[in-house]
């Protein structure tokens, strides 16, 4: 199961992100987590990256397909991976194309406003990069506490109102080509992200069933979603 997931910011991704990746042991790939990663590092790669990072820019297609091209040759994709934040513009889907086959790419599709609700909650565990929401499921069981290893969960300074709303028109700027390069490919799957991820996580399994694209067995099946 090859996927690329695509959401504005606030439409779940993360969220989804984890739940795949528990229930079927895959991989989920987020070059932004990469990168956030190294930058905490303070690696020369984590430097570079933050250099762009820091005044808004994307980091140039050749830095972001040579991580992604190490990425994607360690054996724990064999099973699948989901790749958040990659590609991002059609140079690196392109490239991404030379690398492995893609089976689905999937748009979670949400509103402004549900975003601006959404990410005023949203919470991240510095050290396991868990996603929860004070607000929504899911909660952390103890306020402001990762469920699984106790540390002080975060809030990210652009989840801010005004720049969600920016970041979301920035998406959408940024994405349209991406999605549209994958709708002419016949491989874009797109959903309404607006609901609750109980709600749409067992309509995407079916979806991706379907298709014959989600071949693999749970390795935990009794993981939920949210
Ligand atoms: P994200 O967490 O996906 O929003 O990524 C954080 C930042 O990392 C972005 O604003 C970009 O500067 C950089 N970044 C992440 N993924 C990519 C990518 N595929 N191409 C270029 N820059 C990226």
């Amino acid at each position: 199961m090859r996927i690329v997931l695509i959401g504005a910011p606030g439409a779940g991704k993360g969220t989804y992100a984890q739940y795949f990746r528990e229930k079927y042991c895959i991989p989920h790939i987020s070059t932004g987590d990469i990168f956030r990663e190294e930058i905490s590092k303070n690696t020369d790669l984590g430097r570079l990256a933050k250099t762009y990072i820091d005044r808004g820019e994307l980091v140039p297609d050749d830095i972001v397909n040579n991580i992604v091209k190490t990425r994607l040759s360690q054996p724990d994709v064999e099973r699948g991976f989901i790749l958040d934040g990659y590609p991002r513009t059609i140079v690196q889907a392109v490239y991404l194309d030379t690398l492995v086959n893609i089976d689905a790419v999937i748009h979670l599709i949400v509103s402004e406003e549900v975003a601006v609700k959404r990410l005023s909650g949203r919470r991240t565990c510095p050290i396991c990069n868990r996603v929860y929401n004070i607000y929504f499921e899911p909660k952390p069981i103890n306020d402001e506490i990762c469920d699984y290893d106790g540390a002080k969960l975060v809030k990210r300074k652009d989840d801010e109102p005004d720049i969600v709303r920016n970041r979301y028109r920035v998406f959408y700027e940024t994405f349209k080509p991406i999605l549209d390069y994958y709708r002419s490919k016949n491989i874009l799957i797109e959903i309404d992200a607006n609901r609750s991820i109980r709600e749409v996580a067992p309509e995407l399994e079916n979806i991706l069933i379907t298709r014959n694209i989600l071949k693999i067995k749970p390795c935990k099946p009794d993981v939920k979603p949210g």
